[in-house]
């Protein structure tokens, strides 16, 4: 069998877009699942719309997904004289024909088709131009555009999407459309193709809006007598109300890049992105590279637009509630120490990195990030709502600081006379420093909780966590003394 070779070609216009990231993933499973080969190639010969930092922001994006590719980036640019040679070999071989009908003429068509309420579609005037008449047109200086022949035939072409399956239309139906503009610049609907065949693709997994180019796209694989590749589209991303997601109406969201920076862990973005749009049949989600390398395949991309389940103004999840659940999913399973290298530039970008938790406190380290992580979402909140694991200097949250503080005015004194006995303590251990706060509450004739919520606010100023106990050994002793002290500060605001 011959090689499978796929390519992920974006247009350098803007960000990566978690819609490009999903056909990135595609492609990528399925050339890993066959052995074959993923080519980057930047589509980049909108040289209006194309930027430098957009080229580099899908690359940061790809490698941040962890989506390698085996042979690029390859820029579209480069290889124009490919695309001019293709166009000009079709002239030559009677498959295309110069058109020298201008815009007013074509407007006027259009504007008389539109009113009879017929089908407008190119109507061959220059088809049929013979040699000499194309010749003096040229030499008259008459600006034209290269069209494409569509073969007379009384017929159907077609393809086997293998998502959608047959897909087809009568030549009849489609008009001889422009492959090279007035400027001499060829189309992108033909540079795509040049460029597919040149780097020998067999498999084409797009989104389904690309789907109106297809069937031309094949007519023009036919005319350079080129294997036809595989198509598979895959259906769009919707928002509830049936949107496409899109930056103009759900902003950031969108950008594969804000992800990151909200500290999703890659992978669980990306075993989302493809079970938005693929299943595997049953209900397993969660997936291993591997796992998903061996069940991913074209035939089960869903064939019904996917749901982004996320409307703009939606605050509460910054994204999908889906996507979250996967995120809280990988940050509560993947080893810590996977964690620990992910939630390393979080902590720093804080200001709470120390390079002891790579040496001498790295035992430390990674248990406390173990203790925490399962109440947290996002690599972020390490660094935000756990940032009293690691800084004396974090706030306390106003819902707990309300119910757990400033309600029991008696803890001004209780907490300063449990850090004494903490101190005194011969050993700080789980089992003492319970057994202390309790016996502080039965002395003192209140209920253990106030003492055990009132010291989990002024420790860590959350309202939730971890068992409390645990929580005062990963802080230890001389910090949870000094803060149990400061207690009456809480009360001043
Ligand atoms: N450059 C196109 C895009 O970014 C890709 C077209 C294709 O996959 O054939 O939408």
């Amino acid at each position: 069998m011959t090689e499978t070779r796929l390519r992920f070609p974006p247009s350098p216009t803007g960000y990566l877009h978690i819609g490009g990231a999903r056909t990135a993933l595609y492609n990528w499973l399925y050339a890993k699942k066959t052995g074959g080969k993923l080519i980057l190639r930047i589509e980049d010969t909108d040289a209006e719309r194309s930027t430098q930092e957009s080229i580099q922001g899908i690359l940061d994006g790809l490698e941040w997904l962890g989506i390698d590719w085996d042979e690029g980036p390859y820029f579209q640019t480069e290889f124009e004289s490919d695309h001019e040679a293709a166009a000009s070999r079709l002239l030559e071989e009677g498959k295309a024909y110069k058109c020298f009908c201008t815009k007013e003429e074509l407007d006027a068509k259009r504007e008389a088709a539109q009113k009879n309420k017929t089908a407008y579609g190119y109507d061959g005037t220059c088809r049929s131009l013979s040699g000499e008449e194309v010749a003096a047109k040229e030499a008259a200086g008459l600006a034209f555009v290269i069209r494409f022949k569509v073969p007379d035939r009384d017929a159907e072409i077609g393809y086997d999407d293998k998502v959608l399956g047959r897909i087809k239309a009568q030549y009849s139906e489609i008009e001889d459309f422009v492959i090279v503009r007035s400027t001499g610049k060829p189309l992108y609907l033909l540079c795509n193709v040049v460029d597919d065949i040149r780097d020998r693709i067999s498999h084409i997994i797009r989104g389904s809006d690309h789907m109106t180019n297809t069937i031309r796209q094949v007519l023009l694989y036919q005319a350079l007598d080129a294997p036809v590749p595989v198509f598979a589209h895959m259906p769009l991303t919707l928002d509830l109300k049936k949107a496409k997601i899109s930056k103009r109406k759900h902003g950031e969201i969108v950008a594969v890049h804000f992800y990151k920076e909200r500290g999703f862990i890659p992978w669980a973005l990306s075993n989302f992105l493809v079970l938005l749009g693929w299943s595997p049949g049953d209900d397993k989600e969660f997936f291993t590279r591997e796992e998903l390398i061996d069940t991913f395949s074209l035939e089960r991309i869903n064939k019904t637009n996917s749901i982004f389940n996320y409307q703009k103004g939606n605050d509460k999840f910054f994204t999908d509630p889906k996507a979250i659940s996967f995120n809280e999913h990988y940050l509560r399973s993947m080893p810590i120490e996977e964690i620990a290298t992910m939630v390393k530039p979080f902590l720093a970008g804080e200001g709470l990195w120390d390079d002891s938790y790579e040496n001498d406190k790295k035992e430390w380290f990674l248990s406390t990030l173990d203790l925490i992580r399962d109440r947290f979402q996002m690599l972020s909140d390490f660094g935000d709502r756990g940032r009293a694991y690691f800084s004396d200097e974090f706030t306390v949250e106003k819902k707990p600081l309300k119910k757990n503080i400033l309600k029991h005015e008696g803890l001004k004194e209780w907490l300063p006379l449990l850090a004494d006995r903490y101190e005194a303590l011969d050993d700080f251990n789980l089992e003492s420093a319970e057994q202390t706060a309790r016996d502080l509450a039965t002395e003192l004739d209140i209920k253990p909780g106030v003492i055990i919520n009132g010291m989990r606010t002024v420790v860590t100023g959350q309202l939730a966590g971890p068992s409390m106990f645990d929580i005062l050994m990963a802080i230890g002793r001389e910090r949870v003394v000094a803060r149990l002290r400061g207690v009456a500060e809480l009360y001043k605001e």
